[in-house]
């Protein structure tokens, strides 16, 4: 019953985009790239002008100090410096002086794992839209309820999968390409705005997985281990997910075939053996340049995810061979950054080294201590993974005509990246949420 009423929403929520005559950029995007809670996100009505903030918009330009925002109903309305943006005289004016003014920070890569409130306490550090990239859409309904404030989310479905699963119960079995036809068709028709395919998909597989999808317009992302990443962009993939699937292509063939055998033979080999073979991958390395040249080429997106990976020393015992792969995740991640690659930013939501609901501030602070520039760090964070998601026409940025999901914070996130948990307010599409963010 749920489903239904979800379904009738749905397509009347899709109505109302592809039917709207306006000319601002929100009414361009597909249907099939919407968020599932489009329709049950409170709609701004107020008219409100965020004046003395420093804003950084997101495109990755110089920060406009003493800036002034107009939000009209749920859509930015004018940017500006105070004294050029002319304040109607019923804007509800917002003092912002001294503080940082962002738009809302976008998750690629969130996993809800039952955890129960987690988008809302996301929603609260910052972060206006998540896309869960393996997780089935009725994972979602408890964090539906009418009247809870969480983000935008962008569902893909059970990722796909063959056997033995690693995840069965985030996982959709496909055994041939008329299952996968038929698993992809399915999904996007059920609300799915991308396609994650999981590490056992081969390459032809995974090709009838894009095929599909492109021709509805959604993009499809993969996490992989036993596949190697330029066969399988060859065959279609918009994204890449995880640092680490990238492994196979920049270890030497003997080896990475030894990796790839005992992964094929044991799902958890990975967890260790990740690490054995990121300790002798080297950043600076012909290798790592040419697959940079090549994911710059094909447009690639790529979400790194160190999170997750982080190990650190401890009480003074490590093991230096998780140590050392460690490492090198990082700078190989800082190396395809530096060489122009498509980087997005997605905090797998629950990682080792994160109080819960600061996994996307720590993964920041990753990128940042890996070398990545601050202000790279938040146009992947914003804008990149609006396009990533294709819905860089409304979301992603602040620009007059995009939707009003916004953040500010205290301190200068381009000094210091972990200014970023200084959270004083967030807008999602043109209302403020909740303001207790601890
Ligand atoms: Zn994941």
């Amino acid at each position: 019953m749920v489903a239904l009423y979800r379904y009738i929403v749905y397509f009347l929520w899709a109505g109302i985009i592809t039917s709207c005559s306006s000319n601002l950029a929100a009414a361009q995007t597909q249907p099939c790239l919407m968020e599932v809670n489009a329709g049950e996100i409170v709609v701004g009505t107020a008219t409100i002008a965020i004046t003395g903030a420093t804003i950084i918009d997101g495109n990755g330009g110089k920060p406009v100090d003493s800036g002034c925002v107009l939000i009209q109903g749920n859509k930015i309305a004018a940017v500006g410096k105070v004294g050029e943006v002319s304040v109607p005289t019923d804007a509800v004016i917002v003092n912002a002086t001294g503080l940082t003014l962002l738009p809302g920070f976008i998750d690629a890569h969130f996993h809800l794992d039952n955890q129960h409130g987690l988008p809302a306490l996301f929603l609260r550090h910052g972060v206006t839209a998540v896309r869960d990239p393996g997780a089935w859409m009725e994972a979602y309904d408890g964090e539906r309820q009418p009247g809870s404030s969480v983000p935008r989310l962008f569902l893909s479905g059970p990722h796909l999968d063959m056997p033995p699963p690693a995840y069965p119960h985030d996982a959709y079995l496909v055994r041939d390409s008329i299952e996968v036809v038929h698993a992809v068709n399915r999904q996007i028709d059920e609300g799915a705005s991308s396609v994650k395919v999981y590490f056992r998909m081969p390459p032809h597989l995974i090709r009838v997985a894009c095929n599909t999808a492109h021709q509805r317009g959604v993009p499809v992302t993969a996490h992989l281990e036993i596949t190697e990443a330029k066969e399988a962009i060859e065959a279609g993939l918009d994204g890449i997910e995880h640092i680490t699937s990238f492994g196979l292509t920049l270890t030497p063939r003997r080896d990475a075939e030894k990796y790839r055998q005992a992964v094929w033979l044991d799902n958890n080999f990975r967890k260790d053996g990740r690490y054995r073979i990121w300790k002798d991958i080297h950043a600076v390395d012909p290798n790592t340049d040419s697959l940079s040249s090549y994911l710059v080429k094909k447009g690639t997106y790529v979400c790194p995810t160190l999170g997750p990976f982080e190990y650190r020393l401890e009480n003074g015992h490590a093991d230096t061979v998780k140590l050392m792969g460690f490492h090198t995740m990082k700078a190989v991640t800082a190396k395809f950054s530096q060489n122009g690659v498509r980087m997005v930013l997605g905090s797998h939501s629950m990682i080792p080294y994160a109080a819960l609901g600061w996994a996307y501030q720590r993964e920041m602070e990753l990128w940042v201590e890996s070398g990545i520039d601050p202000s790279d760090v938040i146009v992947a964070a914003t804008m990149q993974n609006a396009r990533y998601f294709k819905v860089d026409d409304r979301l992603g940025s602040i620009e007059v005509g995009k939707l009003a999901d916004l953040v500010l914070i205290e301190g200068n996130p381009l000094q210091n990246i972990s200014a970023t948990r200084n959270i004083k307010r967030v807008m999602l599409n043109g209302a403020w949420i909740n303001s207790n963010t601890r």
